[in-house]
């Protein structure tokens, strides 16, 4: 069994500072719902944990002309039931409560969620299509970093040990833009890998995309636009021909940046219908 001591800073300052001197033996504990599973293998590693649950500066969420900043420690629930996101950021709203069961969602933070960086993470395709903009402190510098630059790799953040995320900021939905989430949940007895996807578009009477965001859960290995499909659809008129054809990009998007896996004959077809079916609900077929 690992030994680990427990700290419980109560400010960011006393936080980051315990960082600088001991960043590389700690690890930050928010919920504790991805930490405690690593804990229980024993793969923390760590001499340290860093209890922040307890700091305020890292909690709440706040509206400021076109931007909602959230507090990282904001748990699932909060972020789902909240109304500045039920009104100004409903796609991540559905998406929070599409995390887990009640009991993690109550505990969960999207802070944890970011930092983890599973491909699956269900806050992280609206976030990016919101063009979520990360606040990463340490005791001597704040840096903001957009979602898409925020991986290497899965489960790979570029936050230093010494460094704590301190907001998240994303854009509100705009006046006539549309927006979708949609999760294709696990079937345990099935075994199939689930995926997400998020949209935030703008089309005019005649059904031409005048703008359009995109990102999708366990498709590419960090959150990123899937621009290649947005520049198909751009200043074009939808139809069920040009729905096709982003459909089948979008699956072969997924097999260029993941490559040719046991789940590709399933994902590949599934993940485009899923992008169809949404393109024709918000353009409304
Ligand atoms: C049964 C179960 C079901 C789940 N279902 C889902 C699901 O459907 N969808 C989904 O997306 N996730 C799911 N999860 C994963 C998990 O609940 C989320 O990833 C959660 O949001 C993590 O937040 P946390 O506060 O618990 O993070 P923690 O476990 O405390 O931390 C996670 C990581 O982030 C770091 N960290 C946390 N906060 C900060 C910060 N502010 N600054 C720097 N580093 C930080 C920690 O050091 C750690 O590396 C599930 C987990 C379980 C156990």
């Amino acid at each position: 069994m690992e030994s680990i001591e427990y700290f419980r800073p109560s400010t960011l300052d006393e936080a980051l500072y315990f960082l600088k001197e001991n960043g590389d033996r700690s690890r930050i504990i928010a919920g504790g719902t991805d930490l405690m599973i690593s804990l229980r293998e024993e793969k923390l590693n760590c001499d340290f944990l860093v209890d922040i649950t307890h700091l305020d500066e890292l909690k709440g969420i706040s509206v400021r002309d076109a931007y909602i900043d959230i507090g990282p420690l904001t748990t699932h629930s909060e972020l789902s039931e909240s109304e500045i996101i039920k009104r100004d950021a409903p796609i991540l709203a559905k998406a929070a409560l599409s995390v887990g069961g009640v009991q993690i969602r109550n505990i969960g933070t999207v802070g944890g969620n970011i930092v983890n960086g599973s491909p699956a993470a269900d806050t992280l395709p609206p976030i990016v299509v919101l063009e979520g903009v990360l606040t990463v402190k340490s005791a001597t510098k704040t840096e903001e970093i957009g979602i898409e630059n925020f991986y290497e790799a899965p489960y790979k953040p570029i936050i230093k040990n010494d460094e704590i995320l301190t907001n998240i900021r994303i854009k509100k939905i705009e006046n006539g833009e549309r927006f979708l989430f949609e999760k294709l949940a696990r079937r345990v007895s099935l075994a199939i890998s689930r995926m997400s996807l998020a949209i935030v578009l703008k089309a005019n009477e005649e059904k031409m995309i005048e703008k359009i965001k995109i990102a999708c859960g366990s498709v590419t290995p960090t959150p990123v636009r899937i621009r290649s499909v947005e520049n198909l659809l751009m200043g074009k008129i939808i139809t069920e021909d040009l729905a096709d054809k982003a459909s089948i990009l979008l699956g072969e998007e997924m097999v260029k940046t993941t490559g040719i896996r046991w789940s590709t004959a399933y994902k590949k077809p599934v993940i485009g219908n899923m992008l169809k079916r949404a393109l024709f609900e918000l353009i409304g077929f």
